[in-house]
């Protein structure tokens, strides 16, 4: 059975609602999520609860830390979106879910190892990067700018790694090459023996490769395919834009898929 991998959801319930109509369209039982489930958008506690019910686990990305902890090196934008996310959580008035919410945020891991369901391919799971789980990112730019940081990230990488974070999809390999789904075509990445790669499955709820759509990936046993799915994004950004403490900019930026 094939697994849906999502990652980066940032509080975009109206996102996350249409990536999960389309899984379930595909009859894929299974569900993971690669982290920052929160952060920027204006549905927390629904974005929380819906990974909660639907995934089978979910990794602690920069934003789940950020809130539950401290938001370290956040700009100001996301240092406003954390503070007001957090205050959702602790507005919530019953005890019991409030609990459970934290308990379940407090619980994220930070790195997860697996083979690949039905295929005996070892795979890690991160936020942000094999080396640094939480707050490495991994530029396509590196390709070309920093070819010994992606070397030395891949040491780490026993044969494919999944991450989020930079909220662009595509495939980095261990010959220092970057893919985007676009140039891999309809059936996405085949593993090949004796090749590493780390595969970054996009963002459901904030894009930054300029295609506005919702990303997510599904992992076969001799693949992983991208997946783009339309939303409604009038109705997330009209709801940021009624809440001071989410700067515009995070409601006119998911138009531009930037
Ligand atoms: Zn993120």
């Amino acid at each position: 059975m094939p697994t849906a991998l999502i990652s980066d959801v940032h509080g975009n319930a109206e996102a996350l609602r249409r990536v999960l109509d389309d899984i379930d369209s595909r009859g894929i039982q299974r569900i993971i999520s690669l982290g920052d489930i929160i952060g920027y958008g204006p549905d927390p506690l629904t974005s929380v609860d819906l990974v909660r019910q639907r995934c089978e686990w979910s990794l602690m990305g920069n934003h789940d830390f950020g809130v539950l902890y401290e938001p370290t090196n956040f700009n100001a934008t996301a240092e406003s979106a954390a503070y007001w996310t957090r205050d959702q959580f602790d507005a919530e008035t019953d005890d019991k879910l409030r609990a459970q919410r934290y308990e379940f945020l407090g619980r994220l891991r930070v790195r997860v190892a697996e083979t690949v369901p039905e295929a005996d391919i070892p795979v890690l799971f991160v936020h942000g990067s094999p080396r640094r789980p939480i707050n490495e990112y991994i530029f396509p730019d590196d390709v070309m700018n920093a070819p010994e940081k992606i070397d030395a990230i891949f040491e780490r990488v026993e044969r494919l790694a999944f991450v989020g974070h930079t909220h662009v999809p595509g495939v980095f390999t261990n010959e220092i090459d970057f893919y985007p789904p676009d140039e891999l075509g309809e059936r996405g990445y085949t593993f090949a023996d004796g090749e590493k790669a780390i595969i970054n499955v996009g963002s459901v709820g904030q894009p930054r490769d300029f295609d506005p759509r919702a990303s997510y990936a599904i992992l076969h046993p001799d693949r992983v395919e991208f997946v783009r799915v339309e939303y409604d994004i009038d109705i997330s950004a009209s709801k940021i834009r009624q809440i001071s403490a989410l700067h515009d900019w995070l409601a006119d930026r998911l138009y531009e898929g930037r």
